[in-house]
């Protein structure tokens, strides 16, 4: 899954995309308003980290922007302090949820995990599909009670793919959910991911609609 940190201050960023990218994520960060905007705008990211402290335009007037322009993303605010105005404004101009800083990484890692859930109508960090459980806090997957070994992008290609569950996702939504843009692979790697995940977990797992993506059936 990818997700976007708009944050200027250099450490906190790296901290942020680090973590998140240890935790399985596929990172972008932007580091002003204008350049969040863009992006939130034009990719579509299963969350948002926002600080409202920004360069070129602040937290909330991006903010406010995504969703006057009908853009749905998970958001989750820093605010610098945590004042209980800067809280109700960012909740009252759409924000999911809010963090002051300065905050615990893990605190931060749970609280996106938590947004992505309830924005895929999963209140349950468990998915079961047939003999296969994926479990979206640990993210781990189990056939038959037994831990599969998956490599991180096998991971987030199956999660994606369990999340979405009778939704054909195309190799191109796929693609940008598994990697960042400083990946240089190619987009052949998700067929590889794919023909993997058949072998560990079953050849019907995930079914092929020819010429246009995957999918997990109902
Ligand atoms: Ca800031």
């Amino acid at each position: 899954m990818r997700v976007l940190v708009v944050e200027d201050e250099i450490d906190i960023a790296r901290a942020l995309s680090q973590a998140l990218e240890e935790d399985g994520y596929a990172v972008d960060v932007a580091r002003d308003g204008e350049s969040g905007l863009f992006a939130a705008s034009a990719c579509d990211y299963a969350a948002a980290v926002l600080d409202l402290m920004l360069p070129k335009r602040d937290g909330l007037g991006v903010l406010r922007e995504l969703r006057r322009l009908g853009r749905t993303i998970p958001v989750l605010i820093l605010t610098a302090k945590d004042t209980l105005r800067d809280k109700v404004a960012g909740l009252d101009t759409g924000a999911d949820d809010y963090l002051a800083k300065p905050f615990q990484i893990e605190e931060l890692l749970a609280r996106v995990r938590a947004l992505i859930r309830r924005s895929s109508g999963q209140a349950s960090p468990l998915i079961q599909i047939g003999d296969v459980e994926i479990d979206t806090v640990a993210a781990v997957v189990r056939k038959e009670g037994r831990a599969i070994d998956l490599a991180p992008k096998e991971y987030a290609l199956i999660d994606l793919l369990a999340r979405n569950r009778g939704k054909l996702i195309s190799r191109g939504v796929i693609y940008n959910h598994i990697y960042d843009d400083n990946d240089e692979t190619f987009s052949n790697v998700v067929d590889v991911y794919v023909s993997n995940l058949r072998r560990k977990l079953g050849k019907d797992f995930i079914s092929t609609r020819r010429g246009q993506g995957y999918m997990i059936d109902v």
